[in-house]
This record gives C-alpha cells, sequence and structure tokens, in this order.
C-alpha cells in the first residue's frame, strides 16, 4: 500500500482517520484525500496534518460521482488502496432529502469499484466503511453479526446496504480485494454538530433545549472514533480479502442516558448556560423520528478473536474527552455554525 486514495476524509471519521494513519500507524505511504466538501467536509479538521505531513497528504476536491474526475486522480496519484467513506451519512436529511443518498452512496461507490477495477491487479484492496443500521432494528435481546440478514429501514441505511452488496459482488464477481467494515455509532472529535453527541454537547452550552426521539428508550451501541479507526487499519492490515467485519464498542445505551451524562459532564465544568441551574431541565421529547430503528448492537467477536482488535475506550473516558475536545474547540465550532468555514471553501476551491 503506498497511495491511498481515502474518500470523504474531510468529514468526521475521515479526518480521525487520516491523523491516525500518517501519525499513529505503521503505514508509510501517500493519503490522497478526495471529497467534495459538501456541508459535512470541513479542510479546517485537518489543517495540522497538512502542516504536519506535506509529502505525505495531499487533498482533491472531487465528487465521487463524476466518473472522469475519478479516473483522473486514479491514474495521476498511481492509486493502489481505497478506503472509501464519502457518504451521505444523516439519517434525517435522508428522511427529508433522499436522492442525494442514492448519488452518493450507490452512484458513488460504483464509481469508484469500476476505477478500482480498472486497475487490475496494481490495486492492493478497496475497504469499504459501512454501518450495523444495514441490518435494520433489534428487539430487547439479540446482537447483529456478519451473517444478520439486510434489513435497511431509512433511506440512509438502504443506500449504504446497496452499496455494501456492490462492493461484495465486484470481489465475487471481478476478484477484487475488497473488505467491509459495518461499524456501531461514533463519536469523538471533529463530528459535525447535527449528529446526536455534539449537537446536546453545544446545545447545553449555551442553554437551549436538548431534544430526544420519543421516549429516548432507544438504544445505540458507541465506539469513540479512534477505536473505529485502528480497527479499519488493523482490517485492512490483517483482514481476510473478501471478508465483512462488524466493529462495535459493546456500550450500549439508552439515548436519554446519553444526554443525562452529557448534562452531568457539562454542570461538572462548571461551563452550564447562565440562567440555567440544571444542565438536566432543558432536556425536551419530540415527536419520535419516523422508522426509528429501535436497538442496535453489535457482536464484535469476529474482528476481536481473528484480528486481535479491541476497543481502548469505555465510554466514561469517551465521552469525557470529546466533550473537553468541544470545549476546548469552540472556534472549529463557531466557524461552522457562523458558515465562516464555507467562505473559506470558496476562497480556496473556487468549483
Ligand atoms: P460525515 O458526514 O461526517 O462525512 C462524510 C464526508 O463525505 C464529508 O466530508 C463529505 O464532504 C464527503 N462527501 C459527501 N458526498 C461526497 C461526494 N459525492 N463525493 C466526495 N465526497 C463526498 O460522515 P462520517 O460520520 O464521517 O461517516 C463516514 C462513513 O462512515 C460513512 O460512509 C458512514 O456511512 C460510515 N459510518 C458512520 C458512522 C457514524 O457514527 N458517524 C458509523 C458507522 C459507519
Amino acid at each position: 500500500m503506498k497511495n491511498m486514495l481515502v474518500t470523504g476524509g474531510s468529514g468526521f471519521i475521515g479526518s480521525n482517520f487520516i491523523r491516525y494513519l500518517l501519525a499513529e500507524s505503521e503505514f508509510t505511504g501517500r493519503v490522497i484525500n478526495v471529497d467534495k466538501l459538501t456541508y459535512a467536509g470541513n479542510p479546517e479538521s485537518l489543517e495540522d496534518v497538512q502542516t504536519a505531513f506535506p509529502d505525505r497528504y495531499l487533498f482533491e476536491k472531487a465528487d465521487i460521482c463524476d466518473a472522469g474526475e475519478m479516473e483522473r486522480i486514479f491514474t495521476a496519484h498511481d492509486i493502489d488502496t481505497v478506503c472509501h467513506f464519502a457518504a451521505e451519512s444523516h439519517v434525517d436529511r435522508s428522511i427529508s432529502s433522499p436522492e442525494v443518498f442514492i448519488d452518493t452512496n450507490v452512484k458513488g461507490t460504483f464509481t469508484l469499484l469500476e476505477c478500482a477495477r480498472r486497475k487490475g491487479s496494481d490495486l492492493k484492496l478497496f475497504h469499504h466503511v459501512s454501518t450495523d443500521e444495514v441490518y435494520g432494528t433489534l428487539g430487547e435481546t439479540g446482537y447483529f453479526t456478519e451473517e444478520t440478514a439486510y434489513k435497511p429501514n431509512s433511506p440512509y441505511s438502504a443506500s449504504k446496504a446497496a452499496s455494501d452488496h456492490l462492493v461484495r459482488a465486484y470481489h465475487e464477481t471481478y476478484g477484487l480485494p475488497v473488505t467491509i467494515s459495518n461499524c456501531s455509532n461514533n463519536y469523538g472529535p471533529f463530528q459535525f454538530p447535527e449528529k446526536l453527541i455534539p449537537l446536546m454537547i453545544l446545545n447545553a452550552l449555551e442553554g437551549k433545549t436538548l431534544p430526544i426521539y420519543g421516549d429516548g428508550s432507544n438504544v445505540r451501541d458507541w465506539l469513540y472514533v479512534e477505536d473505529h479507526c485502528r480497527a479499519i487499519w488493523c482490517i485492512m492490515e490483517k483482514g481476510v480479502r473478501g471478508e465483512t467485519y462488524n466493529i462495535g464498542g459493546e456500550c450500549e445505551m439508552k439515548n436519554h442516558e446519553i444526554v443525562e451524562r452529557i448534562c452531568g459532564l457539562i454542570d461538572d465544568t462548571g461551563r452550564t448556560s447562565p440562567g440555567v441551574k440544571r444542565s438536566l431541565d432543558l432536556i425536551t421529547y419530540v415527536k419520535d423520528r419516523p422508522g426509528h430503528d429501535f436497538r442496535y448492537a453489535i457482536d464484535c467477536t469476529k474482528i476481536k478473536t481473528q484480528l486481535g482488535w479491541c476497543p481502548r475506550e469505555s465510554f466514561d473516558t469517551g465521552i469525557t474527552k470529546s466533550v473537553n475536545w468541544y470545549l476546548d474547540n469552540l472556534t472549529w465550532v463557531d466557524r461552522i455554525k457562523s458558515g465562516a468555514y464555507l467562505d473559506w471553501i470558496k476562497s480556496h476551491y473556487a468549483d
């Protein structure tokens, strides 16, 4: 692996992955980050990487659905490895505007697979990053394994399921060396403030309401983003080509428990908004999301026993780090909220 194309590297997990890959893993090659810079992509999340690794990190602003551009990039940078994160990733947005999810998540993945296929034996690996949401919902008991049948319930998870199937099919049909990972909910630094954990941290700091869907009893399995990045690299290095690996934090939490924990941490730091006695008082229960999956829980025995990965952060350590990161990086947040980073993108990368 010498020249790795990372798609969606300016997003939440992709930016953490690139930092991990260059600063902490044994990878010695170059990273070419291809990102369209949608509302969710923020090059400022990688400014430190750009400075620390000027010879090993390159950025290309491009749409993964643009076959001509992808072909140019694969050739110009002699790409031999792909780690594919780029996606529309927000379930609520997929309910109100599903089309772009089909474009990017399905057509974009197809476009990349075709470029990878044309590389022939020069292509070492195509790793596809996916979600546990493809499996649908669980009741009170049971776990998703790699053998669980796909049963996606939202346009987001259906589009990710379609992309997983395409990646698998390219292995079976064309012998493309692929690996796939299906991971549970991530949290940590650089997550866009529309997602549950950063939204609650930032709203609590500003004394805004903390909206929780339904009665807050929906269960998710949470994983600190750096643990996800280590798992992906572990699969890329040691995973069997053609195989899928589930990744999870073995950390099931009800949504209301997460929000309550965040409230406690904010109050402990003394950063509770003026006029608010306890952040807990800001919690408001709102009408449930349509098709809201009740419970996700991952059985990650395969990656643990076969590849030797396990999470390092507990929820306690991970959520404390996350709250502290947002408190220390309010400028990053402000620039997103004010739209200042979009102005910066326009001035640097005119279309
Ligand atoms: P994100 O929304 O933060 O980032 C997505 C990135 O993709 C952005 O930088 C965006 O600009 C880029 N992008 C979108 N459309 C593009 C296009 N057409 N061409 C090029 N770039 C494009 O997402 P994330 O949370 O970092 O998720 C990354 C991947 O991990 C996704 O595939 C997602 O399905 C998967 N995943 C996420 C989670 C999670 O909890 N966030 C959990 C499991 C799996």
